[in-house]
Parts: structure tokens; C-alpha cells; sequence
């Protein structure tokens, strides 16, 4: 499109049109004509580029002073310049009416080509200035709005933010107190965003977001209002909540559109959310209070399972308050050095020779005292602290197993229990780790072995089978932690180089007593060893327990049976009780010192 500026030539004479349309030849401009009053004004008003109007003074129907007077009226034309050029007689009168309704010059004919040319480059120039003028205003409110909108707005996903959404509270709030109705302030952090965002990138952790925003905005009314909080957060506000099944449903509703999977390139998740709900002004007065409340109410979702929803109640200000307490301490937990580790054996069944140890963690904090690994571990998954945690683990536990490798008579395997989350560390430090400690010599290949658990091995992970394949490449044993808590498919089994299931306790628990208990048990062990694993059972507490699992040959138990963990001098004093291992114990001396 054309932005040069546009002279708009009237004369009811085509000559005359013609003839000042020649003498305009040199301008860079666009020249339009109209043969009468009424098509001068239609053109004018539709022509955004109009810089000039060449106005002839006698016509029929409309002469050149009305046009010039409705010109005048309407906002689009008002300032555009008009040169009367005029065939009549010099008269002082007629000139002064036309410079009286607003023309810039009045021109007799014939007109002098020189003097128009230059009368008319003026004022194309004025008007060239103009709409420079106009389009750097014009720009400047463009930056502001945007600014505005940058101050106010969650650049990916262009969602109001954490400012605009307390402005609309507040707004909301207002409203509320007036029509005496209720609000409800959602709050959902998704599950596990960090890992998808460590493990597949942050273009595949933009693109979940960008689609959840997507997704909730779809599910609220115009009344209602969607932002994005901070990271993986979003606050729902609704209006006109005023019973408790609708927000149930509202809810559920985002929890399916959550879930529904995410594509970005060859990966494909499905996501669960934690959502916290309250109620103004029935759970706050202020605007910090209802989203502190709606924050506790997340947390407890997250606390009971996750991908779930909660309503605040009072109640629930000492479990959030517990578990806040809990991630901040833990951050420093292992450099106060916090952590300790115990030992708990695990013996073959048929001759009770203690044949491994599991280590497990122990976190005892000056200010909140202990805590047991099933409340902080999940809790370091979730920070990503298990990584550095679980290094820790690994190094100290085989340390110790080198010292006893060194100072008893003994082999022991040591069994370490390994997350999920360690499995997704795009530095691979595990590995990193464990190649490091065998490469000290120490301790024998053949004596370390992960638990890992069958949610590992049923999520999707990219290089888990090269890892787990790297691992028992080292000579390291691989075993399914807590087995048949969690799915039904076995197919995994096969799929991956495991060499040893552990029965989860609460199949144990009931054994002989629970018919379907038993049933399992024996399915279970029968099963693995018609694939070759080796199997331990776990939390053995009596003698009838045990009788039935040797009569399984099950091979090996673990359980306050035979021990409760240990610390590692009691350890020491236990191994000096028990009959032990003494397998290889040459071997592997050998192996470990290059010499018997
Ligand atoms: P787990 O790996 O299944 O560990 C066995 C748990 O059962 C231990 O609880 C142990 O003390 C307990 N237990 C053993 N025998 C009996 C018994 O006869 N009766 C009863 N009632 N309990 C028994 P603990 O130490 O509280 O550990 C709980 C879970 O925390 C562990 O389950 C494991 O999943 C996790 N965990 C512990 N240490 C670590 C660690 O270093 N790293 C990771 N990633 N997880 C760990
Ligand atoms: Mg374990
Ligand atoms: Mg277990």
C-alpha cells in the first residue's frame, strides 16, 4: 500500500482538473479528482492520506465555500489545507469568504506554475511532518501499553500475573462484600514439573505450561480469572461460587484436562495437579490470607497422594506449617551433617547366615528432632535434593563396607536404596559415583546392589535401560524394592537386567494367617524364580512367618525378626554374634588387594 500523501482536485470542468493535475506532475505525491461538492466530500472523508484539497469556488448544486464549510465540521477533515482555485474575477469579498471558512490561499486562474508548486510542497511537507510526528506517538503509546502489559502479564503464557491477579482479588473481593456473595480461590501446582523440566528440557517444560494455561482458561467464564502464580503454579479465581458441588466439579474438571497427555516432538507426559481451594470471606479476609489459606489447602493435596484437590480448614495450618519447617531444614541438612546411616541385615533362609546389609537413611534435626525417610524423602524428590543425598548415601555406605571388607572376615552385599528422581539426573551422577567408588577398589562389584522401584521401571525414561544396563555392566546387582505395591504389569521383568525382587512387608505382615496373603507370596516367589531372580522378603517379625517363607524356599529375609537396623559398631557386634557370610571372602580380598 501507497503512503505518499494525497492532493484531492475539485473542479466540475474535466479540463480544468486535467490541467492542474499536469502542472502537479513533479510532486511525489497521489493525485485524486472530483467533479462536484458531494464526491469531494464522500473521497475526503474515506482518504486517511489526504494532505491537500485543490478547491474550485463555482460549481452546480455545491459550491466551493460549503464544501469548505462542511469540511470544516467533520473531525477527519477539519485541519486538512484547502486551496481555493478560482476562475472568477479578483473580488475582495469572495476571497475573504473563502479564507473566512477556513481555506490557507485563494488562486486566481490561470495560475502561475511556479507559485502553485511551491504553495503546494509546503504543505506537503507540513504533512509529511505531521504524520511523522503521528507515528512516533504512535509507537511511544505501543511501548507504554506493552510495558504495561509486560508489568502486569506472564511473558509465556501472556496470563495475567502474580500483580494483576492481586488487583482482580481485590477488585473481586470488593464485589463480593457489596452483593454479600462468595468467591473461591483456586491454587494448583503441578506434580512433578521439575523433573519433566530437568529430564526433557525446558522447550518440553515451556510447552506444558503454555498448554495447561491453555487448558484451565478454557474451563473458566468471563467472569472468572486465570494467572500464572510463579513456575508450575496457576490461581483460579471464581465468581458466584456458592456451593460446594460446583467447586468439586470445577476441580475435576481440572485435574482430567490436566492429565490429558502433552506431545512436544517424540516425548509424550501426562501430568497430575495439586489443587487448594478457599472460600472468601469464609477462609479470609485479606487478600494475603485467602491465598496463604488456598496455598495449605494445595500443600495438604500434595501431602495425601498428589493430583488431587483439597478445601482449606483450620486444621490443616499445622501440617503445612510442618511440612514448610521440614523443606527448610532439609536444604541444609547435609551440609550440618544431619544425616546418619544404620544397617539392617538381610540372611539367607536356609542356614540364617547374614549375607547383606541394607543401608538406610536417618535424619535427626536439632530444631524438629527426627524424622523418618518415608516423610523426607518423598519431600527431597520433590526439592531435587535427593541427588545430592542420595551420592551421599552411596559413598558413605560403601566406605563402610570397605572398612568391614578390611577389617572382618566377612562378604557382605550392600544394598542401597536409589529414587526414582536419581534415575533423571541429566548429569548421571549415580553412575558417575558408582564408577568412581569401584575404581578406588574397595569394595567388589559384585557387593553393591540398588533397590529401585517398580514406578522407575514402569514410567517412561529415555536412556533408563542404557543406564540400568551400564550399572550391571560395573558388576553392580539390581534389585525391585517394596515388589507388588505398585503395578500390575510384569512385562518389565524381562525387559530390564534385574537379578532380585523384595517382597513389600505388607504382604509379609498377615502370612500365614491371610489366605490371599499367602496365595500371593507363593505366586510371587514361584514366579521369580521360574525367571531366575533371587528373592527377599521383607519385615519378617515372627517365627511363623519365617517357616512359611523357607518352605517357599524364598532365599533370603529381612525384618525385626532378625534384626532392626543397626548402626554400623552395633553392626560390628551383631556380625560378631550371627553366623556370616564367609563366601568368596578370599575371592574377593583377592580381587580387592591383588594378593590373598
Ligand atoms: P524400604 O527400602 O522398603 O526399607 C525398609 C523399611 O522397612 C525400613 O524403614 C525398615 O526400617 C523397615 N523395616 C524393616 N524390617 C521391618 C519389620 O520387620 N517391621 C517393620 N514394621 N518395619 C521394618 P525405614 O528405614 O523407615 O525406611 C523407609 C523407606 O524409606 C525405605 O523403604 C526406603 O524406601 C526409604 N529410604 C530409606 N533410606 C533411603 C535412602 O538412603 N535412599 C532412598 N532413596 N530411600 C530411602
Ligand atoms: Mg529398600
Ligand atoms: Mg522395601
Amino acid at each position: 500500500m501507497s503512503d505518499k500523501p494525497i492532493i484531492l482536485i475539485t473542479d466540475d470542468i474535466k479540463a480544468n482538473r486535467l490541467a492542474l493535475k499536469k502542472l502537479l506532475r513533479s510532486v511525489d505525491a497521489e493525485i485524486i479528482e472530483a467533479e462536484s461538492g458531494n464526491e469531494t466530500l464522500s473521497k475526503a472523508l474515506v482518504s486517511s492520506r489526504l494532505a491537500l484539497i485543490l478547491l474550485d469556488v463555482q460549481m452546480p448544486e455545491m459550491d466551493g465555500f460549503e464544501v469548505a464549510e462542511l469540511l470544516r465540521e467533520e473531525d477527519r477533515t477539519q485541519f486538512v489545507p484547502i486551496i481555493f482555485v478560482t476562475g472568477m474575477d479578483r473580488n475582495d469579498i469572495y476571497r475573504q469568504k473563502g479564507y473566512s471558512v477556513g481555506a490557507v490561499d485563494y488562486l486566481y486562474k490561470p495560475v502561475d506554475p511556479d507559485i502553485l508548486l511551491s504553495k503546494v510542497n509546503v504543505f506537503l511537507d507540513l504533512w509529511r511532518m505531521r504524520s511523522e510526528l503521528e507515528h512516533e506517538i504512535e509507537l511511544r503509546i505501543d511501548a507504554e501499553m506493552q510495558i504495561q502489559h509486560m508489568a502486569y502479564h506472564d511473558a509465556l503464557t501472556c496470563l495475567p500475573n502474580r500483580r494483576k491477579l492481586y488487583e482482580n482479588l481485590t477488585e473481586a473481593m470488593h464485589r463480593c462484600d457489596r452483593y454479600e456473595n462468595k468467591l473461591a480461590l483456586l491454587f494448583l501446582d503441578l506434580d512433578g514439573f521439575k523433573r519433566i523440566n530437568d529430564t526433557l528440557g525446558h522447550n518440553f517444560g515451556d510447552e506444558v505450561l503454555l498448554q495447561m494455561a491453555g487448558r484451565y482458561q478454557s474451563l473458566i467464564r468471563n467472569t472468572d480469572s486465570l494467572a500464572r502464580f510463579g513456575g508450575d503454579e496457576f490461581v483460579i479465581l471464581l465468581t458466584d461460587i456458592n456451593n460446594t458441588e460446583s467447586l468439586v466439579s470445577k476441580m475435576q474438571e481440572i485435574l482430567e484436562v490436566t492429565h490429558a497427555p502433552v506431545d512436544l516432538e517424540n516425548n509424550q507426559v501426562s501430568l497430575g495437579v495439586s489443587i487448594g481451594a478457599a472460600y472468601y470471606p469464609d477462609h479470609g479476609n485479606s487478600l494475603e490470607e485467602l491465598v496463604s489459606h488456598a496455598d495449605k489447602a494445595m500443600y495438604q493435596a500434595k501431602n495425601e497422594g498428589k493430583n488431587t484437590f483439597r478445601i482449606y480448614s483450620v486444621e490443616m495450618d499445622d501440617t503445612v506449617s510442618e511440612q514448610l519447617s521440614i523443606e527448610k531444614h532439609l536444604a541444609n541438612a547435609l551440609i550440618n551433617e544431619e544425616f546418619s546411616l544404620v544397617y539392617q541385615p538381610i540372611v539367607s533362609l536356609p542356614d540364617k547366615q547374614v549375607v547383606a546389609v541394607e543401608v538406610l537413611l536417618r535424619w535427626n534435626n536439632p530444631e524438629i528432632g527426627f524424622v523418618g525417610p518415608d516423610v523426607f524423602i518423598p519431600i527431597a524428590e520433590e526439592m531435587g535434593e535427593i541427588n545430592s543425598i542420595g551420592s551421599w548415601v552411596l559413598h558413605k555406605a560403601c566406605k563402610q563396607l570397605a572398612y568391614w571388607n578390611k577389617h572382618l572376615n566377612v562378604n557382605l552385599r550392600m544394598c542401597v536404596n536409589v529414587s526414582t528422581v536419581q534415575f533423571n539426573d541429566p548429569e548421571q551422577r549415580l553412575l558417575r559415583d558408582v564408577k568412581e567408588i569401584l575404581s578406588q577398589g574397595e569394595i567388589h562389584a559384585s557387593q553393591l546392589e540398588l533397590e529401585i522401584t517398580e514406578g522407575l521401571l514402569i514410567r517412561q525414561n529415555n536412556n533408563l535401560s542404557s543406564q540400568l544396563n551400564q550399572l550391571v555392566n560395573l558388576g553392580v546387582a539390581l534389585a525391585i524394592d517394596d515388589f507388588g505395591t505398585g503395578y500390575s504389569s510384569l512385562s518389565y521383568l524381562k525387559k530390564y537386567p534385574i537379578s532380585t525382587l523384595k517382597i513389600d512387608r505388607s504382604f509379609v505382615m498377615d502370612i500365614p494367617n491371610d489366605e490371599e496373603d499367602c496365595v500371593l507370596v507363593k505366586a510371587i516367589v514361584a514366579m521369580s524364580h521360574g525367571l531366575g531372580l533371587k528373592v527377599i522378603a521383607e519385615g519378617i517379625e515372627d517365627e511363623k512367618q519365617l517357616t512359611f517363607l523357607s518352605l517357599l524356599n524364598c532365599n533370603f529375609g529381612q525384618g525385626y525378626y532378625f534384626s532392626k537396623p543397626l548402626c554400623a559398631t552395633d553392626l560390628d557386634v551383631f556380625i560378631q554374634q550371627h553366623p556370616v557370610c564367609h563366601n568368596d571372602v578370599v575371592e574377593v580380598k583377592k580381587l580387592l588387594t591383588g594378593s590373598v
